[in-house]
């Protein structure tokens, strides 16, 4: 317990923040040690300040409930009690990016959860499995903030983590040209059937800023580091169209594909079964075995039957055959909320602590 890393939740209210607390209530390897949001929740014991709004199974973990919360802008008191952060605040985004700096100025690593600094050149966007070695870029970044200890990674969109690391496992191929359309649950948008009633019986084409996302972020996600700047690979071209649709939590995502070498579907299949990242070769605690499940059965992947595949951290494929137009279409799902939010999150902080980027102050 005391060789634990102290962390604290950012926006620890939130229905993020309230996924940390769940998942790190546990945690083998990291504590928390402190819990902040707005001046609204400010000084009031956690349990107090999330009230009604406790949006998980389950209650709020004791410890952690009678944790006073602290205002997200004492960043030096906050800093004081923590070894390292998780953010996941809802502001405006250059307050977010600002808030985010003044941590890692204060030495003080921030794992984000928030979109604000994706497009930064030395911040990583790491899926852990896919392209840790982008945490070459934290020299880089230390050196601009002027910082010994104190950076900022980030996770990726929720949207991008069901066909990314599909297609990344057959990269070697050259994946040329994707269409992808998302069938993306309710959660995402931080609401569920209760207070987004119009969801039900119902689908609606359109959520704002996804399709740039997914068709963006998977780039820099396939980038590589060069002088410290991570430099954005030039392809696949994606293009996708981003639906809502009537599901509590789960992104499912149909693919369509074109190679510039086409491999069989047997190599596919053997690439997708055999695939590890950093995450399973190092063992983390989150890290899902296997990453990639593969049905045969021609009705799976299903949100709710395969959303928790792994912990909720893996990703589950079906459907591969060819395709009339492009070389191969599949389906793939994963959890919004947990690998695709706090648990992704979390997976990142492991891979630091694996590779000595995270210490106690
Ligand atoms: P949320 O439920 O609205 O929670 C927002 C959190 O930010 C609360 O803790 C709130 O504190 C805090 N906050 C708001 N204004 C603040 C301020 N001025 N200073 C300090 N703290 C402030 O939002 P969420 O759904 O958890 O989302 C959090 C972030 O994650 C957002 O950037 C969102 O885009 C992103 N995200 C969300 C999801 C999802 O599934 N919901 C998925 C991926 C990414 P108070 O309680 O004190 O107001």
């Amino acid at each position: 317990m005391d060789n634990k890393l102290k962390v604290g939740i950012v926006g620890a209210t939130g229905m993020v923040g309230q996924r940390f607390v769940t998942l790190l209530a546990e945690h083998p390897w990291f504590q928390v040690a402190a819990v902040a949001a707005s001046e609204r929740s400010a000084g009031k014991p956690y349990g107090e300040a999330v009230g009604g709004r406790w949006a998980m199974s389950g209650s709020v973990p004791p410890a952690i409930g009678k944790l006073v919360v602290q205002n997200a802008a004492d960043v030096a008191g906050v800093s004081r009690g923590v070894d390292f952060i998780f953010c996941a605040v809802d502001m405006p985004k250059a307050e977010t990016r600002e808030l985010e700096e003044r941590y890692a100025r204060a030495e003080t690593p921030v794992v984000s959860n928030n979109s604000a600094h994706r497009a930064t050149p030395d911040v990583p966007m790491l899926l852990p499995e896919v392209n840790a070695e982008h945490l070459a870029a934290l020299p880089a970044q230390k050196k601009r903030l002027g910082t010994r200890q104190g950076f900022i990674v980030v996770k990726p969109n929720c949207s991008i983590q069901s066909y990314v690391p599909a297609l990344h496992a057959v990269r070697e191929f050259g994946p040329e040209k994707v269409f992808v359309c998302t069938y993306q649950a309710i959660s995402g948008a931080g609401k569920t059937f209760q207070d987004w009633p119009e969801m039900l019986d119902n689908v609606i084409p359109f959520i704002g800023g996804e399709e740039e996302k997914s068709e963006n972020e998977p780039l820099k996600v396939w980038g590589t580091v060069r002088d410290g700047q991570i430099v954005s690979a030039a392809g696949p071209t994606i293009t996708s169209q981003c639906i809502r649709v009537p599901v509590s939590d789960g992104h499912l995502a149909a693919v369509f594909v074109s190679f510039a070498r086409k491999p069989s579907r047997e190599k596919i299949l053997e690439l997708w079964r055999t695939y590890q990242g950093k995450p399973q070769v190092l063992a983390l605690p989150s890290a899902p075995k296997p990453f990639l499940k593969y049905f045969e059965e021609d009705n799976r992947p299903q949100t709710r039957l395969d959303r928790d595949a792994g912990g909720g951290m893996g990703i589950t494929v079906g459907r591969l055959r060819e395709d009339r137009i492009l070389d191969y279409r599949f389906v793939c799902l994963s959890h919004n909320t947990l690998r695709g939010a706090a648990g992704g999150a979390v997976l990142i902080a492991e891979l630091l602590k694996a590779e000595g980027y995270l210490r106690a102050k």
